[in-house]
């Protein structure tokens, strides 16, 4: 494998790794919570938690992070499971859940709660609020935060074993309610949640907070490394102060930069909006930023892995350019996609002087980029379509496709040369009589007479229909995150952004099967779509052939 690029978490890691640290162990994980899919934020940080794990030689768990059970449910997990797959990356034998950990949760809290550093607060939600304080000002100490470890213990018996209301009172630790941190005021252990768990069912009634839990699903898995985004910087004293004070192992939380992409909204709680407001047909949606919708959109793994590798990991926050995700898509389907002849806006030519009653069968290269793809043959006729775009009736200096007199190539064929323009009575051009050089098979002469247009074309007796569904961006500006007062995500939504339309393609496309990508030649590149039947292929626009982006 190619020298990778190197980064900050790297340079920690190789430290450590000189240093002994961990006995020169490298273990990080992937905890994603299944309360939604994968979007492609999580794959960055699939490839690189899973990347380093590959590269030094360590491992990497995949964690379901199930510690809310309100939000969280096995359609989730599978497709999680699927997509971390799908990229390419095995978490060997075991699958961890954090619900697995339930009851050491609860003996770790228990530890707390006798050693004096945790104590049941039986405020309302809204007192503790007001008692957390501000940024500017501390907070204020809770009248029970004295009770005994005793009392403490036999309270937190009770919540376990729902003898309380949800809200009546939390677990919390006892920590410095004037901490400059907010994290650090006495940040709530357990809630009352009387709710089914999707693994759990209904043994617990009360759930770990995130903080208090993700550390320790940490530490009982021997993670090394814990990389986590930005945002849980200012939680890692909590993190680390959990790990102190009950002594048991202690990994090291790295926060990187989240991956924000322009034209995007990445929140699984917003993507969930989007799919429950019937924006989008389902989280697999090609426009959705979602693994699934990517994948159905045509982008396949290796581009996802090569724009991680790409944008890097930092500290500092930043957007990155969608073109850059479609630069990638670009250059690994231009490797790997099978060209095929299909025309979107349909006009009829007639060859007049090719023999009204013969076909014949042409040979076409799969792939000029990889020989190895071989070739397949294309019938041919006197009637066929080209695209409307490839002709002009008065065209200006150096148009090269064509126009009355001038030639131009049939891709795989022969030159034809216009001689005729057919116009219905509103003026419209609605047939092309043209004649053809039979020299020219395959797409040249040997008088070599120079025909620079090039166009691609379909037999007019052999075409089948395709239904080809052309996307653009889910939203109409570039930061959806950062909007108007008073609007909501959904408002720039672009109501636009999927345009159906029926294409006449090359015969061989009759029998498709789904995530099949290919190259419609001069138009972009297309993934087949699980909609397809036999006759009647459907296809997603993945990216277009021209690149935007600015390197
Ligand atoms: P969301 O807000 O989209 O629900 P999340 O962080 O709550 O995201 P988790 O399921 O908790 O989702 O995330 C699993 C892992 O993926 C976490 O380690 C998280 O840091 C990482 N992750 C989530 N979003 C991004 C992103 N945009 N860029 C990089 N990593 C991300
Ligand atoms: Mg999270
Ligand atoms: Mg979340």
């Amino acid at each position: 494998e190619e020298n990778k690029p190197s980064n900050f978490i790297k340079n920690i890691i190789r430290k450590d790794l000189e240093d002994g640290k961990n006995d020169g162990r490298i273990h990080t994980r992937f905890p994603p919570e299944p309360n939604g899919y994968l979007h492609i934020g999580h794959a960055k940080s699939i490839c690189l938690n899973f990347g380093l794990a590959e590269e030094f030689g360590g491992k990497c768990n995949l964690r379901f992070d199930d510690t809310n059970p309100l939000k969280e449910d096995t359609e989730y997990v599978d497709s999680i499971k699927e997509d971390v797959k799908w990229l390419g990356f095995d978490w060997g034998e075991t699958e961890f859940y954090a619900s697995d950990y339930f009851d050491r949760f609860y003996e770790l809290a228990v530890q707390l709660v006798n050693d004096g550093k945790a104590y049941v607060d039986s405020l309302t939600p809204e007192e503790i609020k007001e008692y957390r304080g501000t940024l500017k000002e501390p907070g204020k100490e809770s009248p029970f935060r004295d009770r005994t470890p005793a009392e403490n213990l036999e309270l937190l018996e009770k919540m376990k074993n729902g003898e309380f209301k949800e809200g009546e009172c939390v677990l919390r630790a006892k920590i410095d309610m004037s901490s400059p941190n907010m994290n650090m005021r006495d940040p709530i252990i357990y809630r009352i949640a009387h709710s089914e768990h999707h693994r759990t069912g209904d043994k617990w009634c009360i759930y770990p907070m995130y903080d208090f839990a993700h550390g320790l699903e940490d530490s009982i898995e021997g993670v090394t490394h814990s990389i986590c985004t930005l945002e849980f910087e200012d939680h890692r004293p909590l993190y680390d102060w959990f790990l102190e004070q009950l002594g048991v192992f202690h990994p090291q939380q790295i926060e990187f930069a989240r991956l924000n992409l322009t034209y995007t909204m990445m929140s699984k709680r917003n993507l969930l909006t989007l799919v429950n407001e019937g924006y989008v047909s389902g989280w697999d949606d090609p426009r959705m930023p979602t693994i699934a919708g990517l994948r159905r959109r045509g982008y396949t793994a290796q581009s996802i892995k090569n724009f991680s590798e790409m944008i890097g990991v930092s500290k500092a926050n930043s957007i990155v350019e969608y073109a850059q995700l479609e630069y990638c898509v670009r250059e690994d389907l231009n490797k790997i996609a099978q060209r095929v002849m299909v025309v979107t806006d349909p006009l009829k030519v007639v060859i007049t002087n090719y023999p009204e009653d013969k076909e014949e069968m042409l040979d076409a290269e799969n792939n000029p980029e990889n020989e190895s793809d071989g070739k397949r043959e294309i019938p041919f006729c006197r009637d066929i379509y080209i695209e409307r775009d490839d002709f002009m009736e008065n065209p200006p200096k150096k148009y090269f496709r064509l126009s009355p007199g001038q030639e131009m190539r049939l891709k795989h064929a022969y030159y034809i040369k216009c001689e005729e323009v057919v116009k219905d009575d509103n003026g419209e051009i609605v047939e092309l009589r043209c004649t053809y050089d039979p020299a020219s098979r395959g797409g040249w002469t040997d008088d070599g007479r120079r025909v620079k247009g090039t166009a691609h074309w379909v037999s007019a007796r052999h075409y089948i229909e395709a239904e080809v569904r052309l996307y653009d961006h889910l939203f109409t500006i570039p930061n959806p995150g950062r909007r108007k007062k008073g609007e909501v995500f959904t408002d720039n939504v672009d109501p636009d952004s999927l345009k159906v339309i029926t294409a006449f393609a090359e015969p061989s496309l009759a029998d498709v099967k789904p995530l099949q990508s290919y190259q419609f030649l001069r138009i972009g590149y297309f993934t087949s779509d699980k909609d397809s039947v036999s006759g009647k292929p459907v296809f997603n626009r993945t990216v277009g052939l021209k690149d935007t982006w600015a390197k």
